[in-house]
């Protein structure tokens, strides 16, 4: 079948909920992927960082295809013999004390309202339905009712609510603003140590330590989404590292399976995950011995394979170089690991979706966010060679 059939199906029997590039993609390897005509890319958007550790890796492709041999899914009703290996290795490795496994990034997000709010009211002792969480103007935590229902994206909201109650939003990147807003009802602030969707936004310096401060003077649960900025996409496993801080709750997703299966988990102190009770939160797929034995792998393949080092070093690259581009049309490119942004000026013709469409016809994929900033993600494998391809092409497509 051709591209243009399979848009002109997709157009017809799909929900227009996104506006992908017209490439119809029909294999992966690594930094690598081929549409349905064998033209080759590479791609710069890992998946949203779903797929860190490369397309179609061959040992989580494996572990993969031996455990869907052996067992699939138990539901929660019984036990298997991977969960527990699972959370083994994955607290040994974040130092966590406790953890929930659930499928999507949302459902993590949502499972850490959930667990805060009761922490507020059994443990900090909040008056009953009075708990308030603090998030970021700009964020992005997912697309279910509640969370949409404290985004500030207009877009994402219009015309879905009532939305949820108990949410409050300060500027990101401002540990002030925090500070002001906290009340004796607040339970949470919830954040991304970079945000992603919002065009790669890095807070200023010694931000993340000041709301650590802050949060544990005000007895406030610090959550951290790392769904995106976690799993070495920043050069560390997490990116709180970089500032020497530890979250109370931790919440991970997208390339926990290398982009085989959804996984997602809540990593916690014992504190809050302590709190739940049989019957109070669940999932039928989530802790699933397939989704174990692809994250286990997924995890080993990330440390083994020195995935996160290749990321900090092949980020400092990529930026560096890309820095060099000059453009008037190029506003600022930042940075930190392989989670790359140029963004342009507000009035430069096409907006990013332009260069994004040049650089298909080149060979490299990547998405816009928002209307001005283009996006470089590239799974965690890239190499120098790659990148100096890679950034010819780019310099090639701000020509004229
Ligand atoms: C992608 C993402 C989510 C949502 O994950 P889904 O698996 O799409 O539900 C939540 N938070 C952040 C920071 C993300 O990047």
């Amino acid at each position: 079948m051709k591209t243009e059939s399979y848009i002109e199906i997709e157009d017809k029997l799909g929900a227009h909920n996104y506006k992908p590039l017209d490439v119809i993609l029909s294999r992966g390897e690594g930094i690598w992927v081929w549409d349905v005509d064998g033209k080759k890319y590479m791609d710069c958007l890992s998946a949203y960082s779903a797929v860190n550790q490369g397309h179609c890796h061959p040992r989580i492709r494996d572990a993969m295809i031996e455990q869907s041999r052996r067992m699939t899914l138990t539901s929660r009703a019984f036990r298997n013999d991977q969960l527990a290996l699972f959370y083994q290795e994955i607290c040994q490795m974040t130092r966590s004390h406790k953890v929930l496994p659930m499928n999507s990034g949302a459902e993590a997000v949502e499972t850490a309202v959930k667990c805060v709010r009761k922490w507020g009211y059994e443990t900090k002792g909040v008056d009953r339905d009075r708990a308030e969480i603090i998030v970021c103007s700009n964020n992005f935590h997912g697309r279910t009712l509640a969370i949409i229902g404290f985004s500030t994206d207009d877009n994402a909201r219009k015309n879905f609510g009532p939305f949820a109650p108990g949410f409050k939003t300060v500027p990101f990147g401002d540990a002030r603003a925090l500070r002001e807003a906290i009340t004796p009802n607040t339970v949470a602030f919830m954040v991304e140590p970079i945000q992603g969707e919002a065009g790669v936004v890095i807070p200023p310096d010694g931000y993340l330590k000041e709301v650590r401060e802050i949060c544990t003077q005000k007895n406030v649960v610090l959550i951290l989404d790392e769904i995106q900025t976690g799993l070495g996409r920043t050069g560390k496993l997490l990116a709180e590292e970089h500032e020497g801080m530890e979250a109370d709750l931790t919440l991970i997703g997208k390339a926990l399976s290398g982009g085989f299966y959804p996984v997602s988990a809540v990593l916690s102190n014992e504190a809050v995950l302590g709190l739940l009770q049989p019957g109070q939160h669940g999932s039928t797929f989530g802790g699933n011995p397939l989704a174990c034995a692809v994250a286990r792998e997924a995890l080993k393949v990330l440390i083994e394979e020195k995935m996160i080092e290749n990321s900090a070093q092949m980020g400092e690259y990529f930026l560096k170089e890309l820095k060099k581009i000059e453009h008037p049309a190029i506003k600022e490119v930042r940075g930190r690991g392989l989670m790359i942004a140029i963004e342009l000026y507000p009035e430069t013709k096409g907006g990013a979706r332009a260069v994004c469409e040049k650089l298909m016809a080149m060979g490299i994929l990547c998405k816009e966010t928002h209307t001005y900033t283009i996006r470089f993600a590239p799974p965690l494998v890239i190499t120098r060679e790659d990148i100096d391809w890679a950034v010819d092409k780019i310099r090639a497509a701000f020509v004229d």
